[in-house]
C-alpha cells in the first residue's frame, strides 16, 4: 500500500481544484511535503512519487537528514531559526520560511558572505497576531523588509505565514487576505533585491483556502505523511 504516494495524489488534486475555483494556474502553487518527525524512509518513498519540495522546523533535523537523501531534493526551513544554528543550514536549504527580524538576516548575511553563496528568505508574519507564535507584526513588516532589503547575499522573495489552528479553514481564509493585501502593498513600493514572488501559507487543515487566496507555497505535513508522533 503506497499511502504516501496516494496522499501526494489527493493533496495535488485538491489544489488543482482550488486553482480552478479561483481562476489561478496551478503550475503557480508548489507543495512542500513537510517531513518533520518523519523517517527518511518516507521522504525517499515521497520523492520517488516525483516530490521534489521538502519542509523540516528544526535544523538538527534536517541537518541529519540531507546527506543521507538526494541532493537535488529542494529542502524549505520553515521553523524558527536561532542566529546560532544559521551557519548549519545556509549552504543546504533552498528558501528560509521563517525569517522575522533585521537581526536574523544580518546573520545569515553574513554566514552566506563567509561562503560566497545567496540565500533566498521570506518574511515570516503574525497576521493573526498570536501571543504564541514568531513572526512580524503586520504593521512593522514594511520597516522591516526596507532595511534588510540592503543585504547583497540575502533576497527576500515573499512572505509566510502560520495562521491559527482551526477546526473551519474558512475561518483563517482572512489572514491570508491580509498577507496577500500585504503582498501586494510591498510589491508596489517597488524596493529593490525585494520580490513579492511567493506566498507561503496554508497547512494541511487550511491550504485549498489559502490556494483560493494566492498561495504559491503551501506546506503539507499531515495530509501527506499522516499524524506525527512527537513522543519517540
Ligand atoms: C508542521 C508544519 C506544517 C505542516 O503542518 P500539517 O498541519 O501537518 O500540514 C506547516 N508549516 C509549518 C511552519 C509547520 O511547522
Amino acid at each position: 500500500m503506497d499511502m504516501i504516494n496516494e496522499n501526494i495524489r489527493i493533496v495535488k488534486k485538491n489544489i488543482e481544484m482550488a486553482c480552478e475555483r479561483s481562476g489561478r494556474t496551478v503550475s503557480d502553487v508548489t507543495l512542500i511535503a513537510v517531513s518533520k518527525t518523519k523517517p527518511v524512509s518516507d521522504i525517499q518513498e515521497a520523492y520517488d512519487a516525483g516530490t521534489i519540495d521538502f519542509g523540516e522546523n528544526k535544523v538538527q533535523e534536517l541537518t541529519d537528514k540531507y546527506p543521507v537523501l538526494p541532493k537535488d531534493i529542494k529542502w524549505h526551513l520553515i521553523g524558527h531559526l536561532q542566529t546560532n544554528k544559521v551557519k548549519y543550514i545556509v549552504d543546504k536549504v533552498h528558501l528560509i520560511h521563517s525569517v522575522d527580524s533585521v537581526k536574523l538576516a544580518s546573520q545569515i548575511e553574513k554566514e552566506c558572505e563567509k561562503k560566497n553563496i545567496h540565500m533566498d528568505i521570506l518574511m515570516e508574519v503574525n497576521v493573526a497576531e498570536e501571543d504564541t507564535k514568531f513572526g512580524l507584526k503586520y504593521d512593522e513588516t514594511i520597516n522591516v523588509i526596507k532595511e534588510i532589503s540592503h543585504f547583497s547575499h540575502v533576497h527576500i522573495k515573499g512572505l509566510m505565514t502560520i495562521a491559527p489552528f482551526t477546526e473551519n479553514p474558512e475561518d483563517n481564509r482572512i489572514y491570508f487576505k491580509k498577507l496577500k493585501q500585504l503582498s501586494d502593498e510591498i510589491s508596489a513600493l517597488q524596493i529593490e533585491n525585494v520580490k513579492m514572488k511567493e506566498l507561503s501559507m496554508g497547512m494541511t487543515g487550511d491550504y485549498e483556502v489559502a490556494v483560493e487566496e494566492g498561495a504559491t507555497l503551501v506546506r503539507v505535513g499531515t495530509g501527506i505523511f499522516g499524524n506525527r508522533n512527537y513522543a519517540i
